[in-house]
């Protein structure tokens, strides 16, 4: 934060637009929103891009670069002894009195000790965010609808049980107490969604939109489509290609670590293809040289920038261009 905050030139400062005061967790902020001229670069082009870096978002691994590396998933809010913590706090709000002041003591306890992990984990998306920018000229990301993927398990009628019993299957209870419903394990899935929200992978694309803005880097997004289940050697989509972490092609028995290889995979989407000559280079490597764009994966590029950012127009265009798409 503190570097983040030195290297801002506040003489470039125009004018203060609004200026709000908050109060989270028991500390004051304030903050100002200002008008900066030309302070953001124009976004190069992907053309002009010399390397790229794919990134695949996960949960044993927050991120998996595609040179290889890793950025480790903190579990900030859902790591045992915080998750732990974190409920001990809530019983106790829970246990006293309604309306008492100690229920209100209990409570800014709890928005604190919140306050606090929000906190660590917008600072540590930050540095994760950082690192993903600095890695190559564009960064090249996965499409996901984290919104779909958070949904609680649907219930599972129990269809047989029910007709035996003479009700329809969308019987919602059985009148012998056998129950209407099977196991549809939403313990274990709401359990997920708890890890999928503390990981905050929205959060974190949306800090690797702004840097890269600051940078001039582009940031593309490509369909997720089966890019865990890819073999990146034959091309053959399997669900049991992968195992775990590791990736094992069923037909050409190509090894991987899995999460890696989804990231390379997303990276190749954007269609920065090889030269003839040197197929084996990683795409990350940095002496890729881009070329025509053989690709059907991208379906929009430069859309983590909000409508409202100016940048995300001027580079509307160029991609358009380029595509030929209107929408
Ligand atoms: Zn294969």
């Amino acid at each position: 934060m503190s570097s983040f905050m030195r290297s801002r030139d506040l003489t470039l400062i125009q004018d203060l637009r609004t200026c709000t005061i908050t109060r989270k967790g028991g500390s004051w902020y304030i903050s100002m929103l200002v008008n900066i001229a030309d302070a953001l670069p124009d976004v190069k082009p992907l053309e002009k891009c010399k390397s790229i870096v794919g990134i695949d978002v996960g949960i044993n691994k927050l991120i998996a670069l595609s040179d290889g590396s890793f950025q480790e998933n903190k579990r900030i809010s859902t790591n045992k002894r915080t998750a732990r913590r974190m409920a001990m706090r809530q019983r106790a709000i829970s246990r006293k009195l309604k309306g008492s002041k100690n229920k209100i003591k209990a409570a800014k306890k709890l928005a604190k000790q919140q306050h606090k992990l929000a906190q660590h984990r917008d600072g540590y998306n930050w540095q994760v965010a950082k690192v993903v920018v600095d890695t190559a000229d564009a960064v090249a990301k996965e499409d996901l609808n984290i919104k779909n993927m958070v949904k609680r398990a649907k219930p599972k009628h129990d269809g047989e049980t029910a007709l035996k019993e003479g009700f329809p299957p969308q019987a919602t209870a059985n009148p012998k107490g056998k129950g209407g419903y099977k196991r549809n394990n939403a313990a274990q899935k709401t359990g997920l969604n708890k890890v999928i929200l503390d990981a905050s992978w929205g959060a974190i694309f949306d800090k690797i939109a702004w840097l890269a803005l600051k940078a001039g880097k582009p940031v593309v997004e490509v369909s997720a489509r089966h890019t865990s289940q890819e073999c990146p050697k034959c091309g053959h989509i399997d669900k049991k290609n992968r195992k775990g972490e590791k990736f094992l092609c069923t037909v050409c028995h190509h090894v991987d670590h899995a999460d890696t290889k989804a990231s390379r995979t997303i990276g190749k989407r954007v269609g920065l293809v090889f030269l003839k000559n040197k197929k084996t280079l990683p795409a990350d490597c940095g002496k890729v040289t881009p070329s025509r764009h053989q690709s059907d994966w991208v379906e929009t590029l430069v859309p983590c920038l909000r409508e409202s950012s100016p940048c995300a127009r001027n580079s509307d265009s160029w991609i358009f261009k380029r595509y030929g798409r209107t929408s």
